[in-house]
């Protein structure tokens, strides 16, 4: 037989394309529109309802960019279409072919009651069905102009991610405003002729399927009367019956889809704005709910139903019975998808606690699975803090984003830091906005890499962000695909259901140990970084105010500020979205953070200072204590304790070289700055071993140019290195002099910015303090500090969540050299058999560490960079310009339990109170240093018991006993939730009125403690 396969083939695109989706709606009739523009910012439904309109029409311009439009459509519905479906066709100008990212709108019906949201690809309202005719139409539609921010030229410098900047000049232009005729069986024809030649496209051209399939289309193509579409299309369905019918062969790949709708809690849109995206799209999604029995949705982020509880208590009706019925399903059980590299390990732990409390509290529904679908990357602490938070499975696609390796497993067992194990699915369709698209559905079933051990897969289905969630075309093809031959098979099945059929068919699976590192996003480590300490300072700050506030309560009888720190946790764990604290969001994101962040800190410090105050007693008193909210002891101050101030051991001194610069001594480091301000020389005086490479300076200012070849604050790319400025001239070099320090001050001008470094050794602190203030005002630059060390090893150590992880020093492999840029939380430490080197940072998360061979003396160069500052141009246009401070430091001779001790000090200051207490004994006190608090507060449940997290910081095993400095009734283990919990494999055991504890490598032990009497 002749191969006419491409004629047929294109024949139904053609007439497709211009002959029967034209027809689904066959007649039409224009609606009256009117329009108000609300002044400002968006106002109450109510107010925009009762806004007097002024009529527009269909071409005429509307919508400043950030603006609210309430428009109103009426018309009445001809009598002639009695009978018929009537659907009013509302397109505010959309471009169909971005599903999100434009304007949107929610329609209302007069009486306030939401209908459904207007998207991109979802136009529709019905009206009538069938029509009486005569009906009066009056919709109102409150529509949002968000600017297009990613265009067809994405990346691009734009100022339109801030009203502040983006002008008035109109967004949009009203395209049809029709009340029409919807022609369902010409819909239905659409959906076949769609599944059918989609799923052709992907069988092999030598299988009988494929040309089954082709024949039935001709013959369908054939049944059509193109002058008379509407009167010919159930013949023409008529046609494809069989082939539709034919199911899907045993082997067949089997997909669980879920309705999703990915909604960043902000991005290329404020925060307010998230909350209007939610209210359309839960809209969308509750009436699709409605009309298809089989349709499941799913929507995690506990924030996003907060939010819709909270500003659209009518949208959020609809959800709740929707969850009542099993059908809308809360995924997650975290209060937003967040980043999971930077928060520390308290903020990742109160992400679950937060999250699924409120699905308990909201629904009675306990979800199992973590759902991260587009998070930047994966901690190795994160296993632990599932599988505590009472989940045990996870779900992300964003690993299919790394640039150079592929990933071996869709289906796998994860293995963190301390040996946790989570059940982990990757969607092979390998998008979390599946459209059931043929192609899409082939890919799944193509890609998957555990074929003949495993059959099923998840797909995320729908279009996030603005695009309104499922479509009903979705579902119609879902249901096509339900058993059909040539395709893998397609349910609606909710996450749990796929989780466990997916976990029962595959005992054994692959393990992966370790982070699941991005290769891509790197630089999301360091844009914003205002965004990101306003992340530490407020992590820092709620250790520091639970601490004080349970110690005041237990001790003096105050009130413990319940509902403000679970306001204050909820606003930090927001921020921390994989879109705000990776510094991805536009500056209309980042200016408001700032802000938030800083009444944050104002708030938290009163907390504190209160509570402080009432434990040292009445200032009269006299008396100068130093509140230590560290876990270890520091100047003669315990852990969780105060005491007054004990005297700083040893002299400092600053010396002046002759050959210019400074050396800087306190009797446990000789450190020498030389005439350039770099630091040339750092000397453990007890074992006399120098910490700088011999040839290398230390805290080497670095300048690259920094132009990613795509998303410009979330990428550097490796060829950034090639080309690199040391900032080597110094405006000033001076000493500075105090009786308990040595410093010097250093000076230097780059480019358009400034950068004054203060290098200061202090009495009996074995460590170099680096105090960074940088005037940043360059143009797609990265600046790094370099620690060039005399180190041999070939990996290091970074801290992460609950522990620390090994990367390597080398490039061996391609996936060692993908990680030229990763996360630390608060330390980098490398060793040698017997002395290490530790850098902590308060606030700095990204670095990279490479090493050298010397010529001169064949040793090895390990060099650790902290990158400071970037200054990417989209989405922000100023990312980070202005005035920056930073605080890092060297510490010699460490091993890794001073690493920690460190990092936990150099962003928990020491606060100095007067009154007339002698001290303050700590709550509770743990008599290994490898045992440290990560947190005390007092229980979420108002008992007045005490909880404690505890976990092993040294990557060993650690005995130790837990005391508290009041009478011990009982110590129960719980989990992140506070709920008794014996998943802990380690020892917990309350003997003569203390806490033994045996915890393994990593291990953490969260103890709610009640007190006797
Ligand atoms: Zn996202």
């Amino acid at each position: 037989m002749h191969d006419d396969r491409t004629l047929v083939e294109s024949r139904l695109k053609r007439v497709l394309d211009e002959r029967i989706r034209p027809a689904v709606y066959p007649e039409s009739v224009p609606l009256e529109v009117g329009i108000w523009t609300a002044p400002g910012e968006p106002v109450p439904v109510a107010e925009g309802l009762a806004a007097p309109r002024t009529p527009i029409a269909v071409g005429d311009a509307w919508g400043a960019p950030w603006g609210t439009s309430w428009i109103t459509v009426t018309g009445t519905v001809p009598q002639a279409w009695a009978g018929r479906t009537v659907e009013a066709l509302i397109d505010l100008g959309f471009d169909a072919n971005m599903p999100g990212f434009q304007c949107e709108g929610l329609v209302y019906r007069p009486d306030g009651t939401p209908v459904k949201g207007l998207n991109p690809q979802n136009q529709w309202v019905r009206v009538a069905a069938p029509a009486a005719g005569g009906e009066q139409v009056l919709l109102h539609v409150e529509a949002a102009s968000n600017p297009v921010i990613l265009d067809y030229h994405p990346f691009l410098p734009t100022e339109l991610g801030d009203k502040d900047t983006a002008g008035d000049q109109p967004q949009y232009k009203l395209t049809r405003m029709d009340l029409a005729v919807f022609d369902e069986t010409v819909w239905q024809l659409v959906i076949d002729l769609e599944v059918l030649g989609e799923l052709m496209a992907e069988l092999p051209v030598d299988g009988a399927r494929r040309w089954d399939v082709l024949r039935a289309v001709e013959r369908a193509l054939d049944a059509i009367d193109l002058q008379d579409v509407n009167g010919t299309a159930a013949a023409a369905r008529s046609e494809l019956t069989d082939v539709l019918a034919a199911p899907a062969v045993p082997s067949a790949h089997r997909i669980s889809a879920i309705g999703h709708a990915h909604i960043d809690s902000a991005w290329l849109w404020p925060l307010r704005e998230t909350v209007r995206k939610v209210a359309r799209t839960t809209a969308n999604m509750t009436a699709l709910l409605e009309d298809e029995p089989d349709f499941l949705y799913t929507m995690s982020q506990a924030q996003q139903f907060a939010w819709i509880k909270e500003h659209r208590p009518e949208v959020y009706a609809r959800v709740q019975k929707a969850v009542a019925e099993g059908r809308f399903v809360p995924a997650g059980g975290m209060w937003v998808e967040s980043d999971t590299n930077m928060p520390s390990s308290e903020a990742m732990a109160r992400q679950f606690v937060h999250g699924k409390r409120f699905f308990l509290d909201e629904f009675g529904v306990e979800n199992h699975e973590a759902w991260l679908p587009d998070t930047f990357g994966f901690t190795g602490g994160l296993p632990q803090i599932i599988r505590n938070a009472g989940s045990k499975w996870l779900l992300t696609q964003k690993i299919s984003w790394s640039q150079i390796n592929k990933f071996p497993h869709h289906t796998f067992l994860w293995e963190g830091i301390d040996g946790t194990r989570i059940f982990t699915h990757f969607p092979p369709v390998d998008t979390y906005n599946c459209s059931m698209k043929g192609s899409e559905i082939a890919h799944a079933a193509k890609n998957f890499k555990d074929k003949g051990v495993a059959r099923h897969s998840l797909a995320p289905t729908g279009w996030g962000d603005g695009g309104g969630g499922t479509t009903r075309e979705m579902v119609a093809k879902a249901g096509r695909m339900k058993d059909l031959e040539g395709s893998a098979t397609v349910r609606w099945e909710k996450p749990a259901e796929f989780f466990a059929k997916a976990e029962a068919e595959y005992p054994n699976p692959p393990v992966w140990v370790g982070e699941l590192y991005l290769e891509l996003h790197r630089a999301t480590l360091t844009s914003q970084a205002k965004t990101k300490q306003g992340n530490r300072r407020s992590e820092n700050l709620l250790r520091e105010a639970e601490l004080w506030c349970a110690t005041a309560s237990l001790r003096t009888g105050a009130d413990y500020p319940y509902e403000q720190l679970d306001r204050i946790w909820k606003t930090v764990l927001l921020h921390q979205f994989h879109d705000i604290l990776p510094g991805s969001s536009i500056a209309w994101v980042h200016r408001e953070a700032e802000a938030t962040y800083a009444a944050l800190a104002a708030e938290l410090d009163a907390l504190i200072d209160g509570a402080q105050q009432a434990l040292a007693g009445d200032t009269a008193g006299g008396r100068e204590l130093v509140f230590n909210s560290a876990p270890h002891p520091r100047s003669a101050v315990p852990a969780g304790g105060a005491a007054p101030a004990g005297s700083g051991a040893g002299a400092c001194e600053v010396v002046e070289r002759p050959e210019g610069g400074f050396l800087l001594r306190n009797g446990l480091l000789d450190v020498v700055v030389d005439a350039d301000g770099l630091v040339a020389s750092v000397v453990e005086v007890a074992s006399g071993r120098e910490s700088v490479a011999p040839g290398t300076r230390a805290n080497l200012l670095q300048l690259h140019p920094d132009f990613p070849n795509m998303w410009d604050a979330w990428d550097v790319d490796q060829f950034y290195r090639n080309t690199v400025t040391d900032l080597t001239a110094v405006d000033a070099l001076t000493a500075l002099s105090a009786p308990d320090q040595a410093a010097v001050r250093v000076a230097r001008s780059f480019g358009s910015s400034t950068v004054v470094q203060t290098l200061t050794l202090r009495a009996g602190e074995q460590r170099l303090d680096i105090d960074t203030e940088v005037d940043w005002h360059e143009t797609e630059k990265f600046l790094k500090a370099a620690f060039p060390l005399d180190v041999h090893t070939e990996r290091y150590a970074a801290e992460t969540q609950f522990g620390h992880l090994y990367r390597p020093t080398h490039t061996n492999t391609s996936w060692d050299a993908a990680k030229f840029e990763a996360c630390n939380h608060r330390f980098v430490h490398l060793d040698e058999p017997g002395w290490g080197v530790a850098l902590v940072t308060a606030s700095t998360y990204g670095h990279d560490v490479t090493r050298a061979v010397r010529d001169t003396d064949g040793g090895t160069t390990t060099t650790v960079r902290f990158s400071l500052l970037r200054a990417p141009r989209f989405p922000d246009p100023k990312t980070d310009q202005g005035l920056h401070r930073f605080r890092h430091a060297l510490v010699p001779g460490a091993a890794i339990g001073d690493a920690v001790r460190e990092g936990y000090r150099i962003g928990l200051p020491e606060r100095r109170v007067t009154g007339s207490a002698e001290q303050v004994a700590p709550l509770v006190r743990l008599d290994n240093d490898a045992l440290v608090v990560s947190a005390v507060k007092l229980a979420d449940d108002r008992s007045g018991d005490l909880i404690v997290r505890v976990y092993e910081a040294g990557g060993g095993r650690a005995r130790g006993l837990l005391t508290t400095s009041y009478p011990l009734a009982g110590a129960v283990p719980c989990d992140l939730l506070e709920r008794p919990w014996d998943g802990t494999r380690g020892e917990v055991a309350v003997e003569d009125g203390a806490v033994r504890l045996a915890l393994r490598p990593f291990e953490l032990v969260t103890l709610r403690l009640s007190a006797a009497g």
